[in-house]
């Protein structure tokens, strides 16, 4: 499909995660705005879809102006903080638009490539995702993603793309099936893989963080990868029963040594220390099962419990001519509902 073909009433929605970003917020609303005017010349118009996530720092003060300033710009405030992912959830699941655009606030997925991407979706794709070629941080933290990346890619069950993010562009049909998806601990990049279609990728550099602090901490980092890893593999379950066969295996090897040691090798000095060694490894193994199985339980406890994803406190937007908000239009986004397979 050439640009020329392209209906003059597309709509992008352009989500926008932030939490704590109000050093960045403005350089990020300038260059995502500057972008998508140029894009209205393809016959693409826009709306800005910011996700406040519980920020502290003036942020959401900040947002709050730009739906004053800007009727394109629209801030939906959830109730606290819910974390990175359900906020791009929350994000997708208000906008209206014919196709979105998943991106950082920070800046560090460059605003300006979007056009590159949307020439993909222009031929037809229905996901087009960035892959990251270099990234500017510290090598502690690219190694981590590389070997997650890798590990996951390879355990999964679906075939994951390496080094992609959630920095991409969704179709409508894309983001009506990630919508109608009821899991909770969501794992976007996962789900967006998992839904299929026509998908994509594109490498782009990955900047650097241009203003403010990651709000990713290591211990978030790593839940991310968790949930990345459990809600797209069996194989750590698998792995423990592998673990525990092999021990058995093991131990009928051991035991036809001490046999054959006791009628045929007098020598053998009777230690204690491989019996120890012993008890230590059975005792290791059944540690990391238990543990295994605590992460499968903790999460179908978590689904059980059928909490939303996020709750939205308020939306604020243009209302032809004046800002408006409203306190409560979606007053509980409950996948449960959602859910036919859960029943009521
Ligand atoms: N973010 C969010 N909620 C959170 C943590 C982060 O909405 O609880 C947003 C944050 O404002 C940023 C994006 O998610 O736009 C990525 O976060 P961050 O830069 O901290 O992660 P990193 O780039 O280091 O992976
Ligand atoms: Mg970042």
């Amino acid at each position: 499909m050439s640009s020329d073909s392209v209906k003059a009433s597309d709509l992008l929605s352009l989500v926008i995660p932030a939490h704590n970003e109000v050093e960045v917020l403005g350089q990020t609303y300038q260059r995502t705005k500057s972008v998508c005017e140029a894009m209205l010349d393809r016959g693409i118009d826009h709306e800005l879809v910011f996700v406040n996530d519980g920020s502290t720092d003036g942020t959401t003060e900040l947002l709050d102006h730009l739906v004053e300033r800007d009727p394109h710009v629209r801030v939906v405030h959830l109730t606290r903080n819910f974390g990175h992912q359900a906020a791009i959830s929350a994000g997708l699941e208000v906008a209206r638009g014919d196709l979105a655009v998943i991106i950082d606030a920070d800046l560090q997925d460059p605003p300006e490539i979007i056009p590159k991407l949307l020439d993909h979706w222009q031929q037809g794709y229905q996901v087009v995702y960035a892959i990251r070629k270099k990234r500017k941080e510290w090598w502690g933290k690219r190694l981590a993603y590389r070997v997650f990346y890798r590990i996951l890619a390879a355990i999964s069950e679906i075939e994951m793309p390496l080094d992609s993010g959630d920095f991409c562009v969704l179709d409508r049909s894309a983001i009506d099936l990630l919508n109608k998806l009821p899991e909770r601990q969501r794992f976007v990049r996962g789900l967006r893989t998992w839904i299929g279609l026509r998908q994509i990728g594109v490498p782009y550099d990955r900047s650097a963080r241009q203003a403010g602090t990651p709000s990713y901490r290591f211990c978030s980092l790593v839940k991310l990868a968790t949930d990345g890893l459990i809600s797209f593999s069996v194989e750590p379950l698998r792995m423990t029963m592998r673990l525990g066969i092999m021990g058995v295996f093991m131990a009928i090897v051991l035991g036809g040594w001490v046999f054959w040691a006791a009628f045929y090798d007098q020598k053998t000095v009777r230690g204690w220390a491989s019996l120890a060694c012993l008890v230590l490894l059975m005792a290791s193994i059944q540690l990391i099962s238990i543990g295994v199985i605590g992460e499968y339980l903790a999460r179908v406890f978590l689904e059980v419990k059928g909490r939303p994803t996020y709750l939205i406190g308020r939306v604020s937007e243009h209302h032809v001519g004046k800002a408006k908000e409203t306190q409560t239009p979606y007053p509980l986004m409950d996948r449960s509902l959602k859910n036919t397979g859960t029943g009521t």
